[in-house]
């Protein structure tokens, strides 16, 4: 990676190499008003290149910051953005397929932080999709984080969306900080557990699909009495299957989610969240996995609009998380530090300004 002049440049095939360079990128270039030129995007995937849920990403940027934008055509390796000021207000943006809105929600959602007005956002396409935010995840685990740092948010799950039909809708209601701005905070204890509940949604496939699914969560955690399942059927939803855990702890909520599919029984995907929980309450970190690569933007904003550090722990720093810290610090003055805690339990994220408090 390079900087030339006010133009940053990305090459975006470099660590994890995904989609989420793309984002995080589009994020902070409209955060700080920087141009940003991406090569190589998705290079290594075996479909490089922008597809359409990365497209829809570029055009809600776009849209919501009046950016000029060159290359942004379907299997397109180079992106120019030019952002230009970045407005509130109503906006629908639908990705056309199943891809997951809820990362075209995250890609705006920190410049709109910083925005003189509230955003409406209408979002259509997939809410619960492999490899990505599930809605109850953003809902409950990311949201209320944000909400911490000084901005209110309402998320709406509307209808449901899964591969390959699409078709689910959120309605998202984003303020800007209020007068105190973003104001960092440590994360560096999960804190008790208040609550925990299992949810299975299953709209257009057979209830018995949710029972097996449930049913691996109660003999595998004991989770008996904490099951609800939600099977989901009113038209234009689904089909589609989605396995969510829900671990409120004092200071955070986790959820871990799988995606049914023809291809995988109900006791895989049960198994899958088992694991996820497992692996998550074996640890005594603040942070699953990916919630760790995604707090890590909306954080070093605040660090660098505060001028304030901040810390939090977390079960790993996976390749995403570390290839986002260092795309946050191609555009922000700050610095992300991860070392694993003396107790081998956790690892720790210090995130801390360089240069000069924007705010
Ligand atoms: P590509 O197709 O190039 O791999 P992508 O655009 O689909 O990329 P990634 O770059 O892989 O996306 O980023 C996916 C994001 O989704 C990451 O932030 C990751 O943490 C998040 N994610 C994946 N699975 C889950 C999950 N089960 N719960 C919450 N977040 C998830």
């Amino acid at each position: 990676m390079r900087q030339d002049g006010h133009v940053i440049h990305i090459d975006a095939s470099e660590g994890e190499g995904g989609g989420q360079v793309l984002r995080t990128a589009l994020a902070l270039s409209m955060v700080t008003g920087q141009p940003v030129l991406l090569e190589n995007i998705r290079a290594r995937r075996p479909k490089p290149g922008l597809m359409r849920q990365h497209l829809t990403c570029v055009g809600a940027a776009q849209a919501v910051s009046g950016a000029q934008v060159d290359g942004a055509t379907p299997g397109g390796q180079t992106l120019r953005f030019t952002p230009g000021p970045v407005r509130g207000g109503d906006y629908h943006c639908s990705v056309g397929t199943a891809g997951s809105v809820m990362l075209v929600l995250q890609t705006v959602w920190p410049a709109l932080l910083l925005a003189d007005t509230p955003a409406r956002l209408t979002l259509q396409g997939g809410t619960h999709n492999p490899m990505a935010p599930s809605f109850h995840f953003v809902e409950q685990a990311y949201a209320p984080l944000v909400r911490r740092l000084g901005a209110a948010a309402t998320l709406q799950l509307r209808r449901c969306g899964f591969y390959p039909g699409g078709g689910g809708e959120v309605h998202a209601e984003l303020h800007p900080a209020g007068p105190e701005g973003l104001q960092p905070f440590d994360l560096t204890a999960r804190g008790p557990l208040i609550g925990r509940h299992a949810e299975c949604l299953v709209p257009g496939v057979r209830r018995s699909v949710a029972e097996r699914e449930l049913g691996v969560l109660r003999d595998q955690l004991g989770w008996a009495h904490d099951h609800r399942a939600i099977p989901v059927t009113r038209q234009n939803e689904g089909p589609g299957n989605a396995l969510l855990a829900t671990l409120h702890h004092a200071h955070v909520t986790e959820v871990f989610c799988s995606i049914g599919e023809k291809s995988r029984s109900a006791e895989t995907v049960g198994e899958d969240v088992v694991r996820q929980v497992q692996h998550y309450l074996g640890s005594n970190a603040a942070l699953g996995p990916h919630l760790a690569d995604q707090w890590a933007l909306p954080l070093g904003l605040a660090v660098w609009r505060s001028g304030r550090a901040a810390r939090y722990t977390c079960t790993e720093v996976s390749l995403h998380a570390s290839t986002n810290f260092q795309t946050i610090g191609r555009f922000l003055p700050v610095q992300f530090e991860a070392r694993p805690l003396p107790d081998g339990q956790a690892m720790q994220v210090e995130v801390r300004p360089t240069g000069d408090n924007a705010a």
